[in-house]
């Protein structure tokens, strides 16, 4: 891990992302955090406050512009780390969003997901221990259990799953009529807790797909955060959870984790 150079943190300008990236600058010196952000003043403004209540000065926390619902967004955030960097070797999904529109929430935590980490793929791909760190939710495991049996084997038969039938089921869900039995989205937090379901999925069909890209999926645990006001835990606890597939090398591919521990994902 110390041999990291660069890392990407998505989502990063607050809560769980901005305490991940702050804990990696201390853990990792010399390595380049990039915090994205949709918004770079956002960032900037969140580096500035630490900076001036700390002694460390932070110097190797770098925003950088990424919108993960925007392809352009994030073609470009590829292209100015490529010049800029030249590769990168840890890719940290975290940003995420819970609203009641379910096309937007599947829009950042499913489709910005995949679209971020298919534009970093070519620059992980330059290095020699590349890692790919999905943050998702045991949430997405709650809304697992309450779907149909056949719709939960599904999900979790890796070895018949593909992006196809991850997208018409999502294209299932999102529409007006949904054909299949999916859960009271009162039981998921609206569509929440059914999009962390769809990309724990995706990310484990990633990293079957993808071997030699390590890939964690990991959970925070239930963190007070804009997004979730009555969380019991601090975001810093959660960013700990989050960094631990960068810090630590002994962990499987594909894996669930919180808290270094492993979730049972497969009821
Ligand atoms: P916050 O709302 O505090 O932070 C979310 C971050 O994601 C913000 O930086 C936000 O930016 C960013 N973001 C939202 N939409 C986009 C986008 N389109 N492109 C890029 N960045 C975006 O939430 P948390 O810190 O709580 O959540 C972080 C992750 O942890 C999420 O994936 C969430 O689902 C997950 N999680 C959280 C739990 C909790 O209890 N808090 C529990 C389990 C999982 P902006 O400031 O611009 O909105």
């Amino acid at each position: 891990a110390q041999a990291f150079k660069t890392i990407l943190v998505t989502g990063a300008n607050k809560g769980i992302g901005f305490h991940a990236a702050r804990l990696l600058s201390e853990k990792l010196p010399s390595t380049t955090i990039l915090l994205g952000s949709r918004s770079i003043s956002n960032a900037e403004s969140a580096l500035q406050k630490l900076r001036s209540s700390s002694t460390n000065q932070y110097t190797n926390l770098i925003p950088i512009q990424l919108d993960v619902s925007d392809a352009q967004s994030v073609d470009r955030a590829a292209k100015d780390v490529e010049t800029k960097y030249g590769s990168l070797d840890v890719l940290l999904n975290n940003a995420g969003i819970a609203n009641d529109n379910p096309k937007e929430v599947f829009e950042v935590n499913l489709f910005g997901v995949k679209r971020t980490i298919e534009a970093f793929e070519p620059l992980l791909k330059k290095v020699s221990d590349p890692r790919i760190v999905v943050v998702s939710s045991e949430v997405g495991k709650g809304g697992l259990d309450l779907m149909t049996p056949d719709l939960q084997s599904t999900f979790t038969n890796i070895d018949s799953l593909t992006w196809s039938t991850i997208s018409d089921l999502a294209e299932d869900y999102l529409s007006s009529s949904p054909t299949r039995k999916w859960p009271n989205p009162a039981q998921t937090y609206g569509s929440y807790g059914v999009s962390k379901t769809f990309v724990s999925a995706w990310s484990r069909l990633y990293a079957k797909q993808h071997p030699e890209i390590r890939l964690a999926v990991v959970c925070p645990g239930y963190c007070q955060t804009d997004l979730a006001p009555q969380g019991v835990r601090s975001a810093e606890a959660g960013g700990k959870s989050v960094i631990f597939p960068v810090l630590e090398d002994k962990w499987e591919q594909g894996g669930f984790y919180r808290d270094a521990e492993p979730l049972k994902y497969i009821s």
